[in-house]
This record gives C-alpha cells, sequence and structure tokens, in this order.
C-alpha cells in the first residue's frame, strides 16, 4: 500500500514524493506527488486490474515520447520504475480553473457563453485529430477524462495512458453511451473510425446536453441492465430525431436540454448529427472526419450573434419581424447585423462578435466607438497591421489596437486575407 510520505523510484533515476490521494478508479489510484520541487499527478496502477501488465507499460513509454503537440492531452511524461506497489508514471496535474466534463453537463458548472462552448468543441476535434493523424485511437472516452475551462472553452484531456496505436486493444472496456455500436457488440477494436463515433457523441453531448441515443424508447426499459444497454447503445440502437422513425424521441420534462438546444441549432449542425447518428450508426467509414466538423464548428461559431442586452444565440435562431428586423426574447427589435467576408466564408458581426485564429486567440473584436456609441469598429487584436479602404475609396490602415469602421463596403485585408463588409443574407 502507497501512503502519504512513500517516495516512488522514477525510472530515469530520481524519485516522485506522495503528498496526497486526488482520487481513485478501476485501475489505479493517482495522487499528487513532488518531483525535483515541482508538483505533478502520479498515477499508481493495480497491476492484478490490468490484463497485460507488460505489455501496457511499453505502451506508456512509447506516449510519453512527447510527440503530442497541440497541448490538450494530459500525456505521461515520466514513468516509474516497478516497485512492490505496481508501476505507474508523473503527468501534468490538472491547472485550476478546469472542470469535469460532467459537471457541465449535470449544470453544476455554466460556460460564459457560446464562444466558449463552440471553442470547446473545436478543441476536441483538433485534438482526435492530431490523435488520429499520429495513428493513435482514444479507446476509452467518457464525461470523466475531459476537463473544460467554462471562461473560455480551453480543454485538458485525460486518461490518455489508454491511448494505443490502432489496432491494438489494451482490454480497455469504456463507457456505452461513448462507443461505437461495433464495439458495445464486441465485434471491433477501437479504431480511428469508432473514435470518429465517439467524438460525435462527445459533439452532441457538449452542445445539446443530452444523450444521442437516449429517448422515449430507452426510458421504456424500467432499469438500464446491460443487457438493456448493450441493445441501446449496439444492437438496435436509434438516435433520437431520426427522420425516418420517431419511435424515441425526446421526452418533455426527462430531455427538455435536447428539445431546447436541438430547436436552436442551425440547419447544417443538424444535419451533421442526423447523419452521424443513422448512417454513421451502421456504416462507420461514411461517419464525419475530423476537418468536417471542423469546418461546420467554425461555420456555428461565426453564426454567433448578439442583442444588445447580451443574449446570445445563433443567427437562424432569432424570429423576424415583417420589418426584417430580429426579435430578441428580452422585446428588443434589431437590425439583422452586417457580416464579414472573403466570398467563402463570413462572420457575422454583432455587438461583442469576436474572431480567433487557429490558435483560438482573440484576433479581432466589434466595439462600438467611446464617442458614438452608435459607430461599431472592428478591433484589431493581432499584432499585425490590416490594410483597409473604406466605401468612399480612402485608404486608412488599422495597426494594432485600433479599429476599422463598420460600414456597409468597407475593404479590409487581414493576414493576407481580402474581406468586405455587407448585408448579410440568412
Ligand atoms: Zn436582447
Amino acid at each position: 500500500m502507497i501512503k502519504v510520505g512513500d517516495k516512488i523510484p522514477l525510472e530515469l533515476g530520481g524519485y516522485a514524493e506522495v503528498k496526497a490521494v486526488l482520487g481513485s478508479g478501476g485501475q489505479g489510484t493517482v495522487y499528487r506527488a513532488l518531483y525535483r520541487d515541482k508538483e505533478y499527478a502520479l498515477k499508481m496502477y493495480f497491476t492484478n486490474k490490468l490484463k497485460r501488465p507488460e505489455l501496457f507499460r511499453e505502451n506508456l513509454a512509447a506516449l510519453a515520447d512527447g510527440s503530442m503537440e497541440c497541448g490538450y492531452f494530459v500525456m505521461p511524461l515520466l514513468l516509474t520504475e516497478n516497485t512492490k506497489d505496481g508501476f505507474g508514471f508523473l503527468m501534468d496535474l490538472i491547472p485550476e480553473g478546469y472542470a469535469p466534463f460532467s459537471d457541465i453537463l449535470n449544470a453544476r458548472v455554466r460556460f460564459s457563453g457560446l464562444y466558449s462552448i463552440v471553442n470547446a468543441a473545436i478543441r476536441i476535434t483538433m485534438a482526435f485529430r492530431e490523435l488520429h493523424n499520429s495513428g493513435k485511437s482514444y479507446q476509452d472516452l467518457n464525461d470523466g477524462g475531459f476537463f473544460i475551462r467554462p471562461s473560455d472553452g480551453d480543454i485538458r484531456i485525460c486518461d490518455c495512458d489508454n491511448i494505443a496505436p490502432y489496432g491494438e486493444h489494451l482490454g480497455i472496456a469504456g463507457k456505452p453511451g461513448y462507443m461505437a455500436p461495433e464495439i458495445v457488440r464486441g465485434e471491433k477494436a477501437p479504431d480511428k473510425l469508432t473514435d470518429r463515433y465517439s467524438l460525435a457523441v462527445l459533439l452532441f453531448r457538449l452542445l445539446l446536453r443530452g444523450d444521442p441515443l437516449e429517448g422515449g424508447r430507452v426510458l421504456k426499459s424500467v432499469c438500464l441492465t446491460e443487457e438493456a444497454e448493450r441493445r441501446h447503445y449496439g444492437f438496435e440502437p436509434m438516435f433520437v430525431y431520426d427522420p425516418e422513425d420517431d419511435s424515441n424521441r425526446p421526452v418533455r420534462g426527462v430531455h427538455n436540454n435536447i428539445i431546447k438546444f436541438w430547436r436552436i441549432m442551425p440547419d447544417y449542425i443538424r444535419d451533421a448529427f442526423t447523419h452521424s447518428f443513422t448512417v454513421g450508426l451502421h456504416q462507420p467509414e461514411k461517419r464525419l472526419i475530423e476537418k468536417q466538423w471542423l469546418d461546420l464548428l467554425i461555420r456555428l461559431r461565426n453564426d454567433i450573434c448578439a442583442c444588445s442586452c447580451g443574449a446570445q444565440s445563433f443567427r437562424q435562431s432569432f424570429e423576424s419581424d415583417d420589418a426584417g428586423k430580429l426579435i430578441c426574447p428580452c422585446g428588443t427589435h434589431f437590425a439583422p447585423p452586417l457580416q464579414l467576408t472573403d466570398g467563402r466564408t463570413r462572420v457575422l458581426l454583432s455587438d461583442g462578435t469576436k474572431l480567433f485564429g487557429e490558435d483560438l486567440s482573440v484576433t479581432a473584436e466589434v466595439v462600438r466607438n467611446k464617442l458614438n456609441p452608435s459607430l461599431w469598429g472592428l478591433k484589431n487584436h493581432t499584432a499585425e497591421e490590416w490594410g483597409c479602404t473604406l466605401p468612399n475609396g480612402q485608404d486608412k490602415p488599422v495597426p494594432a489596437g485600433s479599429a476599422a469602421p463598420i460600414f456597409v463596403g468597407t475593404k479590409i485585408v487581414m493576414n493576407g486575407i481580402s474581406f468586405e463588409i455587407s448585408e448579410s443574407a440568412e
């Protein structure tokens, strides 16, 4: 038994001093530990619970090579020696301010706004893309493995010790709601295609706060026995919004989140989930790839639209009045936002709109002129000067920290790409 104060020797020399227990699970216990004056998390396995401890250890050593670059994965850093209490590894602690995904799902923790939610979805998708590009799969997906910072949607992915190259199955069962049906049925080991199913589940749960396969039909099972779970998630899976079959629709009073959020999702997001949980349930090779999700999620972020009262929703979810103005639930009727477009993509420019770079840092923001709040500008948060041509043809470059005036016909060159401000269609 490991106790506080124990010193666990590390493979490459030195030791980790156990400071406190952080948590215990089926595979082992995680401690807070001190190594060379810095605090880490130390995971020690119950080696008798591992099916093939040597293979497991080999896989850990391969994961600790530092090859994942996105910073979202909390990877093993250093392995311990084999001790009489088994073996384990050191990893970074989850920084302050990150909440387990399960706390977000049960509404114990709330996001700061739609940007944080959609950016969390984008980061999760980027993390999966990097994982798959390196030939590995995640295998053990569940609510407890993800931590999200609600203020900006930054993420940390834990339980990375179960990440393995395709084709290698570490014997981790995973959680039925997240596992692809073919894994639940015991037909396949986890790979890129089964991970893609799990990614769709994760995105659905994040955006709609419910389970894509749990509707009225599942509720009829009085208690969700293992056999019933296998049926609902493996042998007879049915999407709650299957267009061909309404037998598993969400139930008011039980699945209120799904009902509420499904209504505000733009069609292209509903279509992506419908595809994922109809065709994608049965034809793994037809599941959306990460790049498709990224394009859709960036489009979703660009469609965030806010009223001056601060309420945010997606553009398509606002009702319009007879004059074509959008109606906010607060009672305000406001003109549809202008858009910034490069001809291919568009961003709506409403009160407080933010633009993000590929690293998810804010590159621009809609602000109001301090002296004349009816004048709106797009503030340059990058270090580079933007080119800008006003509607009257006058050149007016926008240095870092300044704002380009938002008028129909203003042209802005950012990062070498030319944009123009125009009226937005739907
Ligand atoms: Zn409002």
